[in-house]
């Protein structure tokens, strides 16, 4: 299935067919280190309404509440582009893999906070992925987000650090 927006192109090609994040088991994914995407299926509300929600948590855990403020302005960044994050499972040192990060993503990873808030205003995502060696995934990584740059002179609204002092 080809990725919907005209600036992505054949970009991702190489890439399993979406499967529905909110469907999905983690035995759905391969125990392979890859690289994977985390795209759009369905729009919901606006991501604003995630951040005013911060009020009341605001007033009992003030730390908690600017934890997630820094998180959910990453939502302000999503654009008609569909890929919301490029990332990566395994590597060097690491024996995780894309099962592993999707259940990471389900609960425990930084990522975590904005993909649980569009899920609460009604967005539905989808995960894509492509197996390759533990050694090739840093460059596979760096290789796909240089070419999404490239095409959309920006990274995928999730990509970016933390927003700070904004
Ligand atoms: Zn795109």
């Amino acid at each position: 299935m080809k990725c919907e927006c005209s600036a992505c192109g054949s970009i991702f090609d190489g890439f399993s067919k979406p499967i529905s994040f909110r469907k999905c088991w983690p035995e759905d994914l391969p125990d392979s280190p890859g690289v994977y995407l985390i795209c759009v299926r369905k729009r919901g509300a606006a991501p604003e309404a995630a951040l005013r929600s911060l009020s009341k948590l605001r007033k009992s855990w003030k730390m908690y509440a600017k934890y997630c403020e820094d998180y959910l302005k990453l939502l302000k960044r999503i654009s008609d582009c569909p890929v919301l994050y490029i990332g990566r499972a395994g590597g060097p040192g690491s024996r995780n893999t894309v099962s592993g990060r999707y259940g990471q993503l389900r609960g425990g990873h930084v990522k975590e906070v904005p993909l649980s808030a569009l899920a609460r205003l009604g967005w539905e995502m989808e995960i894509r992925y492509r197996k390759c060696q533990r050694t090739e995934t840093p460059q596979m990584e760096r290789r796909y987000l240089k070419e999404y740059e490239r095409a959309h002179e920006d990274k995928p609204a999730l990509n970016v650090r933390m927003p700070r002092g904004e």
